[in-house]
């Protein structure tokens, strides 16, 4: 009998970094400083340069707070419409509403799964202030597209990159094509806190500035506060543990990407893989792939000990809490027909390719017979 094969694991790589995480912990305790000191500042300093953006960043709470500070500090709120996917986390959307905005759907590309510009391009009304692609699964969205669209009616961009921290399009790092790029540090994520974490990246100093003071209550370094704040800070513990990963970044998106080509090699023709956007180096925050009978799959899977998840089962205009938004169903057909065939497979960079095999022996099994 083998082992069960998780959907995601976070042990594994702890162990092989283990004494410099906790030394690292250990400094920050053994410091002075446990809120917004001079982990934060490295951390944040390293992570722009990381990307290659010679951009400020800003470390916040949480990917959502930092989607919500953007907004804000974009001066984008009550009677403003931001226009996203419902092909998403809810945290895009908890976040439009944080911010006191309304949330407009626009529906995917059917082989990407993407944001369609041209489809938001049809949702632009005169409120409209704001664009949100989300870089689902690690892939790219069609940012020249989008930064086109955005740029033509003034509206800004804010790219929601809590699912792909590493992936590039044309070469270039998602979350610098737009205004600000939204990063998460959530445990499962491609660069990932042992506890909540996220992050603005912008070129713009100013506005770097003011999600600066947004996140401790509206403060500056003077203390006055100019706009009114929120406590959404990314603390130093965290800080030190996301510096010590941001070094074995690019190891563990070259792994993730190794399991995408490794499914995307053995697995069926049956299984529709999500068309990877021209000119876009995934970084396989999940691997996705589309099928007919998906129940059939997963019970298959959960019978050979396989987790799988779904991304998303339920569209986020389809979930209780947001169908006042006025989305019926039918409203985003690509969107509600990919939420019926989607299946995550187990995708972490510890995962070992003979287990990649194993899940591609039963899922081409369960397919195909
Ligand atoms: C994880 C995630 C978020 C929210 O990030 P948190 O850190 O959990 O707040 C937002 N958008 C997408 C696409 C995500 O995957």
């Amino acid at each position: 009998m083998s082992m069960g094969i998780p959907r995601f694991d976070h042990r594994e790589q702890y162990r092989t970094i283990r004494r410099e995480v906790l030394e690292a912990i250990d400094q920050v305790l053994e410091s002075s400083s446990l809120i917004l000191g001079p982990r934060v500042r490295e951390f944040e300093e390293q992570f722009a340069h990381h990307l290659g953006s010679g951009g400020h960043a800003v470390g916040v709470a949480c990917g959502t707070d930092a989607l919500a500070i953007a907004l804000r500090a974009l001066e984008i709120g009550p009677g403003d419409e931001v226009i996203t996917v419902a092909h998403t986390a809810a945290g895009t959307i908890s976040a439009i509403r944080m911010a006191g905005a309304t949330p407009v759907f626009c529906d995917i590309d059917p082989d990407t799964l993407q944001m369609d510009a041209r489809d938001a391009a049809r949702r632009i009304r005169s409120v409209t202030r704001a664009i949100i692609p989300v870089h689902v699964y690690g892939n790219a969205v069609d940012m020249p597209a989008i930064t086109h669209l955005a740029g033509g009616f003034g509206l800004k961009v804010i790219e929601d990159c809590a699912q792909a921290c590493g992936t590039t399009l044309n070469g270039r790092a998602v979350g610098t094509f737009g205004d600000v790029g939204c990063f998460s540090f959530y445990p499962t994520k491609n660069l990932a806190a042992y506890g909540d974490g996220g992050l603005c990246l912008t070129a713009d100093r100013a506005l770097a500035e003011r999600m600066r003071n947004i996140r401790n209550y509206g403060f500056g370094p003077i203390a006055t506060a100019e706009v009114e704040g929120v406590n959404s800070r990314l603390d130093e513990v965290q800080a030190a543990i996301l510096t010590v990963k941001l070094r074995y970044l690019a190891q563990y998106l070259h792994h993730r990407r190794a399991i995408g080509q490794a499914y995307r090699s053995q697995l069926s023709s049956r299984c529709v893989i999500p068309k990877t956007t021209d000119g876009a180096e995934h970084s396989h925050h999940l691997f996705v792939i589309q099928v007919e009978q998906r129940e059939r799959v997963i019970s298959r899977l959960r019978d050979a000990g396989i987790e799988a998840g779904i991304h998303y089962a339920t569209p986020v205009h389809l979930i209780d809490a947001y169908r006042s938004l006025g989305n019926g169903e039918g409203s985003l057909p690509v969107t509600e027909r990919a939420s019926t065939r989607v299946l995550s497979l187990p995708c972490y960079p510890e995962l070992p390719i003979e287990s990649v095999e194993r899940v591609c022996a039963v899922v081409n099994d369960a397919v195909t017979g």
